[in-house]
């Protein structure tokens, strides 16, 4: 698929511009090829078009809504291994990790096209009739990051399309060529303009967020960008939903076996080379285990291959992009300058590829920044604690709430501790288990609303109520 000629997607039509950018692989820093940029008047058709699909679209049938968003997924499974070969390529994870990826996405468009919100009703007294109905919102904006290129589109279209609206969506500018791909797919099955596909920069994003035509954006990234979107969303008071950054604790007890849960643990906070929202970011151990989980988990990060994600058997892979790179690379130059004590990396190799070792950080300063800050890159503080209480402040001393993981053999207690977190997820003894039909979204700042379960595809309506009354 690398050699295919990518365009964006506008009212069924492959259609490409004068203007590209080159994406580039983060594991030997070689181009792939040239993919579009979208204009402003690439935007205006795409929007039209979805405007215009939109009144069919939404009085099709939900049967057969469905149906053809659950085809979706069987067009990523005919395609399943050159979609696993691109998203490597692109992204550079590992192959168990495309093959999560792209089997999930196949997953999602199925379970997700087996959804639907019946209408409610209030009341009924003879004639007289109180319903709550949920209708489509129109025209969707959906824009999304680099980390889950095509996973987190298809969370994003599946529900939009099923609930009856239209779609425009850009994919990160690190990673478009998946989603275009998968959007020129999408033509055999959808009506034209529903499902449009605009790669571009940063600035098409916002042009996007402020469209007054679109009334709904559906964005995935950062928490600073996050709160860009809302402030362009208010021109013309579009629904949000917003999942955005997270330093999701971990509170590791004192009655674990840690050689038992090193591998968990160390999974927790390095799958995707810890460019995940979900990531583990702070992992708080107590004193009594301290040094045993801190020795299970540099013995077991040691047997963990790093590398190209199309050479066999590599775990692990580069960060995505230069920008990244350099960004946790700082990170970690600020943590020698600071004094911090690494168990395991803390100095970049200096070879082809965006590769940062995997760190481990050993007890850093509460107030440290790679305690405070989202690394989004393979750097984990390790963190001693005494005191429950304590703890869990500490846990909770953040501008995040995206998830958090809980480690004991005593569930009850690991239970009533992980009640008292504030985040939208909260994992006991496992971590990043997602399905359809699981409530997701961050609390503060990493986010607002929900994505999956019968809750996220009620973000893709409005609510409507009719009441009727017999005239006498
Ligand atoms: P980012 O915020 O830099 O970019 C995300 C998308 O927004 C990209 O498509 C980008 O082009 C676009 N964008 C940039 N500026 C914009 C603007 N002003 N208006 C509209 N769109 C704009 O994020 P990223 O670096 O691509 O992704 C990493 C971040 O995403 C991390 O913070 C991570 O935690 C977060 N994330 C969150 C979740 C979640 O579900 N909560 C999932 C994955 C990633």
């Amino acid at each position: 698929m690398t050699q295919h000629n990518y365009a964006l997607t506008i009212n069924g039509q492959r259609v490409f511009s004068s203007d590209t950018a080159q994406a580039i692989n983060p594991a030997t820093e070689a181009p792939i090829c040239d993919y579009p940029l979208a204009t402003r008047e690439h935007l205006e058709q795409a929007v039209s078009a979805a405007k215009k699909a939109f009144p069919a679209w939404a009085a099709t049938p939900i049967t057969e809504r469905q149906q053809m968003v659950s085809q979706l997924g069987d067009l990523i499974e005919a395609n399943q291994e050159a979609f696993i070969n691109l998203l490597i390529t692109e992204q550079g994870k590992g192959r168990a990790a495309a093959e999560w990826e792209i089997g999930g996405s196949v997953y999602w468009c199925r379970e997700i096209a087996k959804q639907s919100l019946d209408e409610e009703v209030v009341s009924r007294d003879g004639d007289n009739e109180i319903v709550t109905r949920y209708t489509p919102i129109g025209v969707i904006g959906g824009i999304t990051p680099w980390n889950f290129p095509l996973l987190l589109a298809v969370w994003k279209i599946a529900p939009a399309l099923v609930a009856g609206n239209t779609m425009v969506l850009k994919p990160s500018p690190y990673t478009p060529l998946c989603t275009l791909w998968f959007g020129e797919l999408a033509q055999t099955v959808l009506p034209p303009g529903v499902l449009n596909i605009l790669s571009g920069g940063n600035e098409l994003g916002q042009w996007i967020t402020e469209h007054p035509a679109i009334g709904k954006i559906a964005f995935t990234g950062s928490t600073a960008t996050g709160r860009k979107v809302m402030q362009s969303a208010a021109t013309n008071l579009k629904r949000l939903t917003l999942e955005l950054g997270g330093n999701d604790p971990a509170i590791v007890l004192p009655d674990v076996d840690a050689k038992a849960i090193a591998k968990d643990l160390f999974w927790a906070s390095f799958a995707n080379s810890s460019q995940f929202c979900v990531a583990c970011k702070r992992m708080y151990v107590h004193e009594d285990v301290y040094d045993d989980v801190a020795r299970e988990l540099v013995a077991y990060a040691k047997t963990v291959k790093v590398g190209n994600g199309m050479e066999a058997g590599t775990e692990l892979g580069p960060l995505q992009n230069k920008m990244q790179y350099d960004k946790v690379s700082q990170l970690l130059a600020d943590s020698r300058d600071a004094g911090l004590k690494f168990l395991l990396g803390g100095t970049p190799e200096q070879k082809p590829g965006y590769f940062i070792p995997v760190t481990l950080v050993d007890n850093p300063p509460e107030d440290s920044r790679v305690v405070v800050e989202e690394a989004f890159g393979p750097v984990l503080p390790l963190l001693k604690y005494r005191d429950i209480d304590d703890v869990i402040a500490r846990a909770n001393n953040t501008e995040y709430g995206l998830a958090a993981t809980v480690w004991g053999k005593d569930l009850e207690k690991a239970s009533a501790i992980a009640r008292r977190i504030e985040a939208g997820t909260v994992w006991v003894n496992h971590v990043h288990v997602f399905a359809p039909n699981i409530a997701f979204g961050g609390h503060k700042q990493s986010g607002v609303g929900i994505e999956n379960s019968l809750h996220g595809l009620a973000e893709y309506c409005n609510m409507q109520t009719v009441m009727r009354k017999a005239l006498a």
